[in-house]
């Protein structure tokens, strides 16, 4: 049994660059929904006793879809706060200007890749195994996580994570998220990797 997570903060915390009635849809009904289904799928299953990680990596079709889904938005989550901070803190930081060249740069190509991945998906900043940082766009479920990637910061840019706020301009829901972006929460995922 796979339990929907909290949210690390409340409902409208994000406003007024996402708004609750988007959270309440994208958490409340699209993630929730897809742990609902991952869990009639894997019922009386051999993933029925495995963590949301390991049927990621040991799944195909559609308890893959599903699963990578809750993996994916527990983590989206998790990439943003209330708790604006502009800037990445100076570990983070010093690893994007040795891989990017500068913040300004990274920023640049990280709404650019979002902007322009075809149809739903994700934008990933994931650190490789030489421990190269890249930016990785993701297909529908995908995850870096099946691919032995580690994934750092990630950017949900299926419709369902903007329409109600922004409609179809993709590129003004990337702005929005990018001033909410926890920095803290990624320079975490960089030094424990
Ligand atoms: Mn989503």
């Amino acid at each position: 049994m796979i339990e929907l997570p909290k949210l690390p903060y409340k409902r409208d915390a994000l406003e007024p660059y996402i708004s609750q009635k988007t959270i309440d849809f994208h958490y409340g009904q699209h993630h929730a929904g897809y742990v609902k289904n991952l869990n009639n799928l894997i019922e009386n299953t051999r993933y029925d006793t495995m963590s949301l990680e390991e049927i990621v990596k040991n799944s195909d079709g559609s308890v893959f879809n599903n699963a990578a889904q809750v993996w994916n938005h527990t983590f989206y989550w998790n990439c943003m706060t209330h708790e604006v901070d502009t800037m990445p803190p100076v570990i983070l930081m010093k690893a994007i200007e040795e891989n990017f060249g500068s913040f300004e740069n990274f920023k640049q190509l990280f709404i650019k890749q979002a902007a322009t991945l075809f149809g739903s998906g994700w934008l990933w900043l994931v650190r490789e195994k030489d421990k190269k940082l890249s930016l990785l766009q993701t297909s529908n479920a995908d995850t870096p996580i099946a691919h032995n990637l580690t994934p750092l910061l990630t950017c949900d840019v299926w419709e369902h994570a903007y329409y109600l706020d922004q409609q179809n301009q993709r590129l003004a829901y990337i702005n929005e998220f990018w001033r909410v972006i926890n920095w803290r929460f990624v320079e975490t995922k960089l030094t424990e990797s």
